[in-house]
C-alpha cells in the first residue's frame, strides 16, 4: 500500500512538473504574441498615509487577460517575462501607460498624485533606462518626485556598481526608490550600505498575523525603527485586518497598503474613491471586480 502511494505521487508530481512546464512554455510564447493594448491593463492600488488615513499615492499592478487562458497572475508571468527579455517593452509599456492614467486623474481631481511602478532589475540594466524613463515623464508632463520605483532586493544582490550608478541618477533627478518585499532577500542590510533609497516597504510575510504573532512583532517593530533611523519612509503592505492596523499605529510606520484598506482597482474606481470624504474610503472598497 505504501508503495503504491509512492508510486501515485511520483506519477502525480511528474505529471504536475510536465504541465507546468509546459504552461511555461506555452506563457512565454503568448507574451511574444501578445497585443499589449488589448491584453494587458493596469490596476492601482491605494497608499494610505497612517496619520491622516488619506490617499497620498497609488501603487500600479500589471493585469494581463489572455483571450484563451484568461487571467494570468503577475506573480506567474513576470519571472518568465524576465526570462525571456519580454520584460523590457512590458515595462516600458506600463510605466507610460501608469504615468498617463495617474497624470489625467491628478489633473482631473486638481491634486498631484504619487505614483509607485514596480520595475525589473532586468529593465534596469538595459542601456539608456534613466534616459527612457526621463523621456516618458517629460513627455507626459508626469513630475519626476511623483514617481517612485520599487525594486526588489533579488534586482539588487549583486550589487553591481553600475545598477547602483542608475539608482544613483534616478534619484538625482528626484524620482525615488522604494525596496519591495524588504527583509525577504540576501542582503537587506547590504543594499542600505551601498546606495542611498527613500522607502522601504515591509511584506506581507511579516504583517499577515502581526498582532498574535510576537515574531512577526519583533521583526515589524525591527524593521520600522531601522528605517527611522536611515530617515527612509516605512510603508506596510498586505494589511488585511482592523488588528494588523492597529498595531502599526503603535510604531512609526507612515505608509500602509493592503485589502482592509484597498484592493487594487481600475483608474476610474480610484478616482471615485478619491472623490469621497476620507472616512469612506475604507468602506467603499471591495474588489477587483471593476476590472474590464
Ligand atoms: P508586490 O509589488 O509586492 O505587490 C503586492 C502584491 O500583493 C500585489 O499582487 C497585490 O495585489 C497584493 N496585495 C495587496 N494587498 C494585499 C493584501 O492585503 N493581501 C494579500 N494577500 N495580497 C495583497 P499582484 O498584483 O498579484 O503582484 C504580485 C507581484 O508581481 C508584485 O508584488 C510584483 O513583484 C509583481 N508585479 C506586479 N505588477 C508588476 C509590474 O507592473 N512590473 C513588475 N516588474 N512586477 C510586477
Ligand atoms: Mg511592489
Ligand atoms: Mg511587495
Ligand atoms: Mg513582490
Amino acid at each position: 500500500q505504501a508503495k503504491l502511494d509512492g508510486i501515485n505521487q511520483i506519477v502525480f508530481s511528474s505529471d504536475k512538473l510536465k504541465s507546468s512546464t509546459m504552461n511555461q512554455v506555452q506563457i512565454s510564447e503568448a507574451l511574444y504574441q501578445a497585443n499589449l493594448d488589448s491584453e494587458f491593463h493596469v490596476v492601482y492600488q491605494p497608499q494610505i498615509e497612517l496619520k491622516t488615513n488619506q490617499i497620498v499615492g497609488v501603487e500600479a499592478l500589471i493585469r494581463w487577460n489572455h483571450p484563451q487562458m484568461g487571467m494570468i497572475s503577475p506573480g506567474v508571468f513576470i519571472d518568465i517575462a524576465e526570462k525571456n527579455g519580454f520584460i523590457v517593452p512590458l515595462g516600458k509599456w506600463i510605466l507610460e501607460k501608469a504615468c498617463w492614467e495617474v497624470q489625467m486623474l491628478s489633473d482631473s481631481i486638481g491634486r498631484p498624485l504619487k505614483l509607485a511602478v514596480n520595475v525589473s532589475f532586468i529593465q534596469i540594466r538595459q542601456d539608456g533606462f534613466v534616459e527612457e524613463v526621463l523621456q516618458i515623464l517629460k513627455k507626459i508632463g508626469f513630475q519626476p518626485d511623483r514617481l517612485e520605483i520599487e525594486l526588489t532586493e533579488r534586482s539588487l544582490f549583486e550589487n553591481r556598481p553600475e545598477d547602483l550608478a542608475k539608482i544613483d541618477a534616478l534619484r538625482t533627478k528626484g524620482i525615488r526608490i522604494a525596496i519591495d518585499d524588504f527583509g525577504t532577500g540576501y542582503s537587506s542590510f547590504g543594499i542600505l550600505a551601498k546606495v542611498q533609497v527613500d522607502k522601504i516597504k515591509v511584506p506581507r510575510d511579516f504583517i499577515e498575523n502581526v498582532d498574535s504573532n510576537q515574531n512577526s512583532q519583533r521583526i515589524v517593530t525591527t524593521i520600522a525603527s531601522m528605517a527611522d533611523r536611515f530617515q527612509l519612509t516605512c510603508l506596510a503592505e498586505g494589511i488585511e485586518r482592523l488588528e494588523e492596523s492597529n498595531f502599526l499605529h503603535q510604531l512609526i510606520c507612515q505608509e500602509v497598503q493592503g485589502y482592509y484598506y484597498a484592493k487594487p482597482a481600475v483608474i476610474n474606481q480610484v478616482e471615485k474613491w478619491l472623490s469621497n470624504p476620507r472616512e469612506k474610503i475604507i468602506s467603499t472598497i471591495s474588489s477587483e471586480a471593476a476590472d474590464p
